[in-house]
């Protein structure tokens, strides 16, 4: 697929790209009938020409993780042969999941990575420095650098490396454009700082933030995002995606919401029950992934918490825009009656240099408040700031023991992504 950003539909009146929606999941719900031996199954008997409404598309049964899981080889609707690629899912929820992509599916990704950062002002002209893992089989790394080169960006792997390589790059290439994790890209910024970086010398321009949330639901930056723009005196966007969806949610130069791209992905919002949530409230991200050859899903309920925006946006998009992520729905923690969002209490911690890394360990729940402790790899003289912080910042208060760095890595074992929570109550 040539990149082609005039083709995309989100230029499109909002009543063009809702019946458009409509007849792309029609076509994707017959697809799967056709294609995937999990939805020829659960779907049996469906007519997908049954789907002429968004109503009708509610109808539509979801698909979730542990289905994933329990049944991943009969959600390939490829035979063997015409996958090109496996990646996996970072297991920071559960075991690590094998998805197949074909040369098509891989051709969709830099696409729908290059309509992001075309958004996000992302132009040939840049030069960008992704900072993020480009092997271990994640999916991340490799969508972005496809979708920089897809848009005829100069891109730099220079992945996860030393703080010395990191910089020896940004000296050497000068990028207008740095892709990375914002904890991570804070803790590299403050270094470069220490070494006499001067923000009003760089050439950087942009940072496109990954993994974790840079703006509160208001849709203002929190303290990590507004550290980074102080320290680079760049622009800071946010996007979101996963390897289910090989599809991604970022944000433009307007900076409120994530764009879906609709062509690629049919959005909704649901509750606990499942149903639709309107626009403003906040509930489980539900993705349809239109147009993936190797694993195909139908309402994939991603167990991530947002919320949607339908009305225009001022760049003129109106395709349906997320807010930030405020946390995974089976994390939500429980404090005295009232529910906190872990992203709240991610982004608390991530503004604070006195921490090196940190755990919160939810141990246990009962009917008013879950158990949690805070272990910090951190001098014992900041706990103190850091339970002020907690309360002055994510209005919460719970232990906070000092740890050091073996442990943490123990909590994670295997895990493959750097987690920072560990639930340890029973399923709810
Ligand atoms: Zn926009």
């Amino acid at each position: 697929m040539v990149f082609r950003p005039d083709l995309s539909w989100e230029f499109k009146s909002a009543d063009e790209i809702e019946s458009r929606s409509i007849r792309a999941v029609r076509n994707h719900v017959k697809h799967l009938l056709e294609s995937s031996p999990w939805y020829k199954n659960t779907l049996h008997g469906f007519d997908s020409n049954e789907i002429a409404s968004l109503d009708d598309i509610k109808k539509l049964p979801f698909t979730t993780k542990d289905q994933l899981a329990d049944h991943m080889e009969q959600f390939r609707a490829v035979s063997s042969e015409l996958a090109v690629e496996t990646v996996v899912t970072s297991g920071s929820t559960g075991r690590p999941l094998l998805f197949w992509m074909t040369a098509n599916d891989l051709e969709r990704l830099a696409y729908n990575e290059a309509l992001s950062f075309h958004g996000a002002g992302v132009t040939a002209y840049d030069r960008a420095q992704v900072m993020v893992s480009l092997d271990r089989m994640f999916i991340a790394g490799m969508a972005y650098y496809r979708g920089l080169t897809t848009l005829g960006a100069n891109t730099m792997r220079v992945g996860v490396q030393s703080f010395e390589m990191q910089k020896n790059y940004l000296d050497l290439m000068r990028p207008t454009v740095l892709v990375g994790v914002p904890s991570f890209l804070r803790k590299f910024g403050q270094k470069l700082c220490d070494s006499g970086f001067d923000s009003s010398e760089s050439t950087i321009k942009k940072i496109v933030c990954i993994g974790e949330t840079i703006r509160d639901s208001s849709m203002q930056l929190n303290g990590v995002g507004r550290i980074l723009e102080d320290i680079f005196g760049a622009d800071v966007y946010s996007t979101y995606g996963n390897t289910e969806l090989s599809v991604a949610y970022c944000e433009c130069t307007a900076k409120s919401g994530g764009h879906a791209h609709p062509e690629l992905v049919y959005t909704e919002i649901v509750n606990d029950a499942g149903n639709v949530l309107p626009d403003g409230e906040v509930g489980e991200l539900v993705c349809t992934t239109l147009g993936v050859e190797g694993v195909p899903l139908l309402r994939y309920r991603t167990g991530d918490l947002t919320f949607k925006i339908s009305e225009q946006c001022t760049c003129g998009r109106n395709s349906v825009r997320i807010g930030p992520i405020l946390g995974r729905k089976s994390q939500l923690i429980k404090l005295r009656g009232t529910t906190v969002y872990p992203a709240t209490i991610l982004s608390a911690l991530n503004e604070l240099d006195c921490i090196t890394d940190y755990m919160i360990i939810i141990e246990g729940d009962d009917s008013l408040s879950d158990h949690v402790v805070l272990h910090v790899v951190a001098h014992a003289t900041h706990v103190a700031r850091i339970s002020e912080h907690l309360r002055a910042a994510a209005r919460v208060n719970f232990p906070v023991l000092v740890s050091n760095q073996a442990t943490l890595n123990g909590y994670r074992g295997d895990a493959a992504k750097k987690i920072h929570i560990i639930d340890k109550r029973s399923r709810r």
